[in-house]
C-alpha cells in the first residue's frame, strides 16, 4: 500500500508556496548531496504521526466555537518528538508538517537527542481573552494526552504562546495522568520546573550566530546595522542581546509595521513600548514608519528575518540589500532566493541553525528536570553557547568540505545524522 504524503485534509491554494512541498524539497536537496538510499528518502518524507483534534471552547459571551488542532510527529528515531505549538491565524496542516520536520533535522543538526513534532491552533490569540486561550490550551492537550508525555512527545513555546500556555499545558497533563509531571513540556514558568535563560534562548542563539559569523569576516558586532523583520519572542530578545552588544538596530517591524532609524533604534524603549501597547510598534516616538515588507529591502549589514516563513522570495530577492540574512524565524527564505543570495555572496545562515538556541535551552531544561539538579542562568547560556558554537563550527566545516551553502552543509548534516540512525536501526518489521 502506498501511504498519502499527507492527508489531503486541506487543498494548499495553486500559486502560493505549500510550505510541506518546499521541506521535502530541502529533505530531497540534501538527500541527493548524500547520495542517500531512496527508500530512506521515502520514509523521511513522511511524517510518523498526524493527528488533528476538535477543540471545543466556550467563549466568554456563551457561544461554543470549536477549533482544530494539529500535532504533527516527524521522527523519533534519534529520542523522543520535540517541538513547539503555535497559535497564529496562517496555521495549516501542512505548515505544521513541514515545520516538525525541519525539527528533525535541527535537533540532529545541534546534536541533541531529539525527534522533531510541531502542534499549532489556527486562531489570532489576539482575539481570545486570557481565559478562553486557558480552556483552549486546556482542552487542545487533554486531547491529545495519550500522544504526549516526557519520554514520547514533549512540547514547547512557539508563534503565539509562551510560558503561560505550557504552565496550563503541564497541569493538563499532571491533573489528567494523576501526578505533577514537569517534563512533559519544556519552556515552563520557573517556579514550576523552568529553566532559567529559556525565554530569551533563541534571542540569545541568533545573537551568538551572528557574532560568530562577523566574526569570521574579521568583524565585530559593534555598529553593525541590523534590521529585524518580528518583535516577538524571539525578535525582541534578538534585537535586545545585540543592541546591548554594540550593533544598531536600524529598524523593527511586525505585520501591522514598525520603525526606522538609520542612526539606531532605542530597543529597550522599544521594548517598553511594545509591551505596553500589546506587542505593536505603531505609533513609537521614534524613527521613520516603515512597512514589514520595506524593512526586507533596507540598506544594512545583516538582516533578521524573525516572523514568518516564505517573507524573502523570487519576487523580492534581487532588492535585499544585506550581506548576511539570518533565519531566525522558520524558513523566512525560500529555497529559490537561498540560492540566489547565496550566489551573490550573501551569507546567509538557516534556520535550523541559526534559531535552535531555543530548543538546545529546552533540552537543558528537560536534562535539568531529569536529573533534578537546577543550574544558574550563567552556567545555562553556558552550556548554551558551547553547543551553538560547535553546531556553527561543524556547519562551516561541512560548507567548506562540500563546496556547498551553509544551508546545504546544514541539511546534509542533520538529513545525514537521521538517516544513519535510521539504517542502524533497521526497519521493523
Ligand atoms: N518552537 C521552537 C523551535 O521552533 C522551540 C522548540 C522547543 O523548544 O521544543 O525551535
Amino acid at each position: 500500500m502506498v501511504a498519502t504524503p499527507l492527508p489531503s485534509l486541506e487543498n494548499h491554494s495553486p500559486g502560493h508556496i505549500c510550505p510541506f512541498d518546499q521541506a521535502c524539497s530541502y529533505l530531497e536537496w540534501a538527500a541527493k548531496e548524500l547520495k542517500l538510499d531512496q527508500g530512506v528518502v521515502e520514509i523521511l518524507s513522511h511524517p510518523r504521526k498526524v493527528v488533528t483534534v476538535s477543540i471545543p471552547v466556550k467563549l466568554d459571551n456563551g457561544e461554543i466555537r470549536v477549533l482544530a488542532g494539529h500535532r504533527v510527529q516527524h521522527s523519533d528515531i534519534l529520542g523522543p518528538y520535540k517541538g513547539g505549538i503555535r497559535y497564529h491565524p496562517a496555521v495549516t496542516l501542512r505548515e505544521v508538517s513541514a515545520l516538525a520536520m525541519l525539527m528533525t533535522w535541527k535537533c540532529a543538526l545541534l546534536g541533541i537527542p531529539y525527534g522533531g513534532a510541531k502542534g499549532g491552533i489556527p486562531i489570532d490569540p489576539k482575539k481570545y481573552s486570557v481565559g478562553e486561550l486557558e480552556r483552549i490550551s486546556r482542552r487542545y492537550i487533554s486531547e491529545l494526552i495519550k500522544d504526549i508525555g516526557p519520554s514520547v512527545d514533549i512540547p514547547a513555546p512557539d508563534m503565539g504562546t509562551s510560558a503561560r500556555e505550557m504552565a496550563w499545558m503541564m497541569d493538563t497533563y499532571s491533573v489528567n495522568v494523576g501526578h505533577s509531571v514537569p517534563g512533559v513540556v519544556t519552556g515552563k514558568p520557573v517556579s514550576i520546573g523552568g529553566s532559567l535563560g529559556r525565554e530569551m534562548a533563541t534571542g540569545r542563539g541568533v545573537m551568538i550566530i551572528v557574532r560568530e559569523a562577523l566574526a569570521d569576516q574579521g568583524k565585530s558586532l559593534v555598529g553593525v546595522r541590523i534590521a529585524i523583520q518580528g518583535f516577538g519572542n524571539v525578535g525582541c530578545a534578538a534585537a535586545e542581546l545585540l543592541h546591548k552588544e554594540g550593533a544598531k538596530i536600524i529598524a523593527v517591524s511586525t505585520g501591522a509595521g514598525g520603525v526606522f532609524s538609520p542612526d539606531g533604534l532605542d530597543i529597550p524603549a522599544l521594548k517598553i513600548y511594545a509591551a505596553e501597547n500589546r506587542r505593536s510598534l505603531v505609533g513609537f516616538g521614534e524613527g521613520i514608519p516603515i512597512s514589514n515588507a520595506d524593512l526586507l529591502t533596507l540598506d544594512c549589514d545583516v538582516l533578521i528575518p524573525a516572523a514568518l516563513e516564505n517573507q524573502i522570495t523570487e519576487e523580492n530577492m534581487s532588492q535585499v540589500q544585506a550581506k548576511m540574512v539570518v533565519e531566525a524565524a522558520n524558513g523566512p527564505v525560500t529555497l529559490e532566493a537561498n540560492q540566489f543570495l547565496a550566489d551573490q555572496g550573501v551569507t546567509v545562515l538557516p534556520d535550523i541553525l541559526a534559531n535552535a538556541g531555543g530548543v538546545v535551552v529546552s533540552y537543558l531544561e528537560w536534562v535539568q528536570g531529569l536529573s533534578y539538579v537546577f543550574w544558574d542562568e550563567e552556567r545555562v547560556n553556558g552550556e548554551m553557547e558551547y553547543l551553538m558554537v560547535q553546531a556553527y563550527r561543524r556547519v562551516i566545516q561541512e560548507s567548506k568540505a562540500r563546496m556547498a551553502n551553509l544551508r546545504l552543509a546544514a541539511y546534509t548534516l542533520g538529513v545525514g545524522r537521521v538517516a544513519r540512525a535510521l539504517t542502524d536501526r533497521g526497519l521493523y518489521p
